[in-house]
């Protein structure tokens, strides 16, 4: 049997990407040589805020085009003070969500030894988030109109379609039958009321097909915040279109403690295009340069990287490693401890080669 291949786009980016993407392809590349037979690729990007102010671009033109034969994207950090959000955002992360149809945005938040809750009492968490990443209400459909009378008006339109509600759906049905077979959709359709009761139409009808195990409950976005940071167990997954899963996701992941190891995939999940793997936190300028900077999220990422390349062993070798290595005490200074970024991953890759 040929050796599988694989083949990585790494964009380390601004800040502390240039520190933690490079500790966790060092965690990665133990990983994969722990398990044999296995040949990984690192294409190397540098692409980000340099780029920008070098060519005014924060990508090249044919960036999208070159990165298509990627089989993921490894991306750490864009942005940087002085580069308005909307270059890094438009400019980068929203064309490769869109060309590559990333339609899953997946957050796994789980208290990890050493990391502590700002809830009283809580500890254990262990729930997902997925969220519609590409349409409902980040659409581009609206604008400003003036009113006779001198009035302005802003009107900003959400697009839900049957299919692209009934694909997250699916997805988040699959990974609730793997888990506890609970499933939690988040809605509005006592307010909203076109697209979330849509919404909770297609998700009950997807989810009866898809799962008919599965039990779905429909909480209120607001009943749904206040129930996570009251009752944080009674979810397990979440399914949220694009802008209620984005609140959900900072919220949930505050209730893991630091954002410092809060991770993120952005998938494909029929892999007809690259899936990309990125830490929830941004560039960190306060603290970049340091080598003080917590590479679990970047770590953690790079496991969910490998379990959606079908590479499950090494991806679980990589986390149980980084797990066992904050059981042990070594923990970065967000966390209260004084292990670097390097000392960290230097426990990391020896965990895994023991
Ligand atoms: P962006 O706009 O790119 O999201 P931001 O400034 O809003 O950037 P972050 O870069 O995520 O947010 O940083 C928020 C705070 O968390 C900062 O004080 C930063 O130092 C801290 N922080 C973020 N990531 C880490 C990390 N991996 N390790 C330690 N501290 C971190
Ligand atoms: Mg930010």
């Amino acid at each position: 049997m040929p050796e599988p291949r694989f083949t990585i786009d790494v964009i380390a980016g601004d800040g502390i990407g240039q520190e933690v993407v490079p500790a966790a392809r060092r965690c990665v590349d133990a990983a994969v040589a722990a398990a044999a037979g296995i040949s990984l690729t690192w294409r190397e990007r540098d692409w980000g805020s340099d780029h920008y102010r070098r060519t005014g671009r924060m990508m090249p033109v044919d960036a999208l085009e070159t990165m298509a034969s990627a089989d993921a994207i490894m991306l750490g950090a864009v942005g940087e003070p002085g580069i308005p959000d909307d270059v890094t955002l438009w400019g980068l992360l929203i064309p490769i969500r869109r060309t590559f149809d990333q339609y899953v945005n997946l957050r796994p938040v789980r208290l990890l030894p050493g990391t502590t809750s700002p809830l009283r009492g809580i500890d254990e968490l262990d729930l997902v988030i997925v969220r519609e990443n590409v349409e409902g209400e980040y659409s581009s459909i609206g604008g400003r109109f003036d009113r006779p009378g001198g009035d302005t008006v802003a009107v900003q339109e959400s697009l839900f379609s049957r299919s692209g509600t009934a694909r997250v759906a699916r997805y988040a049905a699959r990974l609730a039958a793997s888990r506890r077979g609970t499933l939690v959709s988040a809605t509005k359709s006592n307010g909203i009321i076109h697209t979330m009761p849509f919404w909770d139409e297609v998700v009950a009808e997807t989810v009866a097909e898809t799962a008919p195990d599965v039990r779905l409950r429909s909480v209120l976005i607001d009943a749904l915040a206040a129930e996570l940071v009251l009752h944080p167990h009674a979810s397990d997954v979440i399914v949220a279109s694009n802008l209620f899963g984005d609140i959900l996701s900072d919220l949930a992941a505050a209730l893991a403690g630091s954002i410092g190891v809060a991770p993120s995939a952005s998938l494909n999940p029929e892999r007809t295009h690259p899936s990309l793997f990125e830490p929830v936190h941004g560039s960190a300028p306060d603290i970049a340069g340091r080598g003080v900077a917590n590479p679990v999220a970047q770590i953690w990422s790079a496991s969910l990287m490998l379990s959606h390349l079908g590479l499950d062993a090494p991806a679980a070798a990589l986390y149980d490693a980084m797990v066992a290595t904050m059981s042990a005490g070594t923990l970065t200074g967000d966390l209260g401890g004084d292990a670097t970024t390097e000392s960290f991953t230097d426990a990391v890759v020896a965990e895994i080669e023991r």
